[in-house]
């Protein structure tokens, strides 16, 4: 049989770090089993749900390539013959109301007529008489004369889900193994709301049936919802899939991942300058391992390796120290011109003019590849190819103002004046030339050389450097640099 999973976000919000990693994982699985990926979208939230929302959702899971095989299309459409894949569309065709008054009929759902007033009162004599909190089923045996008679005060009904009052709801949890819950903890939940609009745990369900959704991989904050939901299945007679719930994602400090801990959705880390392959191998392994504990993964190979098996029931730890690293290792690993394709929108943005350099960018960009950890930090490292020096007044204080920076600047103009070549090589002989000939060491020339051609006292390897500056801005930031070392 083929595996069918779905990644059925809520739009209520950007793509955050939780439903990302549902989403990969969810897509993982089915590239690994060669089964199908969906995406729909559970807008039944009717005040919180946003068109932004659902736009910045497919553009994450786009930017991460979690292609999906089948559901809702940016541009509106649909892809796949199981759909509308948007629930508010879904009710729109009146998919959700014909199972609910199925369930009616069968004696296995009833309307409730209760008000949020009401329940609220409920709700705190419950708390007085330390009972659970939940719905007692006020309204499970109303007779027609009490229907017609709330009907008649204007009160609009919900409709519940009859729950079991014994036994016990239990399934095998993919990773959390056997989970128990007894039925008289759980309560009747709303299936329909007054508004006439399902609810998820309802849509849920009706969807994931009729999608023909064979595993539900989700967060294991909806664990609670799982045993309401396998009751819906049985009531209404359908196959229950298998589940598999994630574990939770907790900050450094050990509390549940969130805005304190910083940037939380995948949009705020694309900007921060992380790249798509960094998510998915980061996200990969949150929950997840392989037996020998892989962390970086050649494109194509946490497709091939990922299993529900390696993922863990404990909580797993967002680190964002890891994530920079593993951020410089992928930058690493690409070429010059697929950095600088990366770098220029950020080299734009910070007002770089790209068509100054004397060389092209990407030489300029590739020269401290090794050490960016983001492509944020890249335009204030090679703004300098570009633009006049910024001179950080530390640099200047402690390098240029010295005895014999004068002589020094003045010395190597002249040597750079008179080079036949200017190249990396020639440019270090050369300098090395001039420090020996006139009993300096190396450091005392190459320390005020480079601050004054760069504003800078660390940077990219010295003599390249001048060679990408090209030797007329290098000659002229000399000449400016000396007014500095008085
Ligand atoms: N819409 C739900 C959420 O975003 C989906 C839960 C599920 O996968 O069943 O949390």
């Amino acid at each position: 049989m083929n595996s069918r999973v779905r990644f059925a976000p809520s739009p209520t919000g950007h793509l955050h770090i939780g439903g990302a990693r549902t989403a990969l994982f969810n897509y993982l699985f089915a590239k690994k089993y060669g089964g199908t990926f969906i995406l729909r979208i559970e807008d039944t939230d009717e005040l919180r749900s946003t068109d932004e929302s659902v736009k910045s959702i497919f553009e994450s899971l786009q930017w991460m390539g979690l292609a999906w095989d089948e559901g809702a299309m940016p541009d509106g459409s649909q892809k796949g013959s199981y759909g509308p894949y948007v629930q508010s569309a879904r009710e729109a065709a009146g998919i959700y109301k014909k199972y609910a008054e199925g369930l009616i009929k069968d004696g296995k759902a009833y309307h409730c007529y209760c008000t949020p007033a009401e329940l609220d009162d409920m709700r705190k004599k419950a708390q007085l008489e330390k009972r659970p909190l939940k719905y007692e089923g006020n309204c499970r045996a109303l007779t027609e004369a009490q229907k017609k008679d709330f009907e008649a005060q204007g009160r609009s009904p919900v409709i519940r889900f009859r729950m079991p009052d014994g036994g016990v709801t239990a399934w095998n949890d993919l990773i959390h193994n056997g989970v128990e819950f007894e039925n008289k903890l759980l309560y009747d939940f709303v299936m329909i709301k007054a508004s006439g609009y399902p609810t998820y745990n309802f849509a849920c369900v009706v969807d994931d049936h009729l999608m023909e959704i064979t595993h539900v991989i989700r967060g294991d904050d909806h664990i609670s919802n799982t045993p309401l939901q396998i009751n819906l299945y049985q009531a209404l007679g359908w196959k229950i899939p298998e589940f598999a719930h994630l574990s939770m994602i907790l900050g450094p400090d050990g509390t549940r991942l969130s805005k304190r801990h910083g940037a939380t959705s995948v949009g705020e880390y694309r900007k921060e300058g992380y790249l798509p392959e960094t998510m998915k191998n980061y996200l990969a392994l949150l929950g997840w391992s392989t037996p020998d504990s892989r962390q970086l993964f050649n494109p194509g190979e946490l497709e091939e390796k990922f299993d529900l098996k390696g993922c863990q029931k404990s909580p797993a730890i967002f680190d964002p120290v890891k994530l920079q690293w593993m951020n410089g290792e992928y930058i690493r690993k690409m070429t010059k011109e697929q950095l600088v394709a990366l770098a220029m929108p950020y080299l734009k943005d910070a007002g770089i003019n790209t068509a100054a350099s004397y060389v092209p960018v990407a030489d300029i960009v590739g020269l401290e590849q090794g050490k960016y950890k983001l492509l944020r930090e890249i335009p204030a490292l090679v703004k300098f190819f570009f633009a006049e020096a910024e001179y950080d007044e530390h640099a200047v204080d402690k390098v240029l103002k010295n005895t014999d920076v004068l002589k020094i600047l003045d010395g190597i103009k002249q040597v750079y004046l008179g080079l036949d070549e200017f190249k990396e090589d020639r440019i270090e002989a050369a300098t090395r030339a001039f420090a020996k000939d006139n009993g300096f060491k190396a450091g005392q020339v190459f320390h005020p050389v480079r601050v004054s051609l760069s504003g800078r006292s660390d940077g990219p390897t010295l003599f390249r450097m001048i060679e990408y500056l090209g030797r007329d801005e290098a000659v002229k930031r000399l000449e400016k640099a000396k007014e500095l070392a008085v």
